[in-house]
């Protein structure tokens, strides 16, 4: 997490970087521009990692020093965040510290999201999210405290185009007067609504769209999405992570298997058997190209689920509708079945691949599913 390994493509920007540090030549500010689902705050983010690291390699930082310890949980005491929130004082949530919990755990599931995300993450669908004035005194406070480490102090500015007046002008005076080894690392989606004065204060550093192969790998690798889809969600993408990501969720066939697995699942936990030879005579009507797929799926599935108690985000890809899925279902997947169901997919992908009766195939799969649930 937060590595530069983790950002998606963006070879010659990570070059860049890294370039700064080991040249010693590390702007006081930078701002981040280009266009939205490039990767800015990642970028931004394994940078800063990057900076705190006390052995960094020539490509990333190293993970194991105190520093990148704390960069794991995304718990670092010289590091601050300044975000837009919508505030809501009955919940008692009035500055960004209040938020920090949803904010590491929207960074740590979905590195790549958008404003609307953020949002959701924050149950404040209609609501206007600003950086409210009181956030300078709150950095400028922080700021004046010693770094715990004894490296930078480093504050990271997401969406600095949504400053409230006051603070901008607070964080303009940071800016001009920076405390000693502090660095503000800004992430802009409009640049050209910041204030200019701040804008001449910083160094911009311009983020380009994302290479559509780079893209269709990640997709591949990360989302274990099908060489033929990857490339034509990669392609819709233009260069935009985020929107690849709404790409697959939006993805019929992915939302039909969802569907398929989930309605499977329940019928199987409650021995509902007429249902589930209705279940497999929907299969046998799917091309058997499509049928291999969704063995496919339903292996992603198990490993995403029996993952996924774990606790670990930082290892499981799913959409929200799988994640929130999982989130009842994971439990009945461990170590007692586990290898059984896999055992019971493959024998099933065989089977159909051997031309065997794909309704009898999926009925049996069904069936012994029933079992396997209850180990
Ligand atoms: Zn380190």
């Amino acid at each position: 997490m937060f590595y530069f390994k983790d950002v998606i493509g963006q070879q010659s920007a990570r070059a860049r970087l890294i370039q700064e540090v080991q040249e010693g030549r590390v702007p006081h500010a930078q701002l981040f521009c280009g266009p939205a689902g490039t990767g800015k705050l990642p970028l931004a983010l394994a940078y800063a990692r990057y900076l705190c690291c006390a052995h960094p390699t020539g490509s990333d930082a190293c993970g194991t020093c105190p520093s990148c310890v704390k960069w794991n949980k995304l718990m670092h005491p010289d590091v601050h965040f300044m975000f837009p929130i919508v505030r809501n004082a009955k919940a008692k949530k009035e500055v960004c510290d209040d938020y920090l919990a949803a904010w590491r755990r929207l960074l740590t599931t979905h590195a790549y999201f958008s404003l609307d995300d953020w949002l959701n993450e924050m149950d404040a669908d209609n609501g206007q999210a600003i950086i409210y004035a009181r956030e300078s005194d709150e950095i400028t406070r922080k700021l004046s405290l010693k770094a715990v480490e004894g490296g930078y102090k480093i504050t990271v500015v997401w969406l600095p185009e949504k400053l409230h007046e006051v603070c901008a002008n607070k964080l303009l005076k940071l800016l001009e007067e920076p405390p000693a080894r502090t660095v503000f690392l800004l992430v802009s989606e409009a640049p050209d609504q910041i204030l200019t004065t701040i804008q001449s204060r910083t160094q911009r550093f311009g983020v380009p769209r994302i290479a559509e192969a780079d893209i269709a790998e990640a997709l591949r690798t990360r989302y274990g999405v099908q060489q033929a889809d990857s490339e034509a969600i990669a392609h819709m993408a233009n260069g935009s992570f985020t929107q690849a990501l709404q790409a697959i969720s939006l993805n019929e066939e992915n939302q039909l298997f969802f569907e398929l697995f989930v309605g499977l699942m329940r019928q199987a936990y409650a021995r509902k058997v007429r249902d589930m030879k209705q279940w497999s005579e929907q299969l046998a009507g799917m091309g058997r190209e499509r049928q291999k797929h969704f063995l496919d799926y339903c292996q992603r599935m198990l490993r995403e689920n029996f993952i996924y108690n774990l606790h670990c985000p930082e290892m499981n890809y799913m959409t929200r509708a799988e994640e929130n899925f999982a989130t009842r279902f994971a439990p009945f997947i461990n170590v007692r079945n586990v290898a059984g169901i896999m055992h019971e997919l493959e024998e099933a992908q065989r089977h159909i691949a051997q031309n065997v009766n794909p309704r009898m195939v999926f009925f049996d799969f069904a069936l012994k599913m029933i079992v396997l649930l209850k180990a």
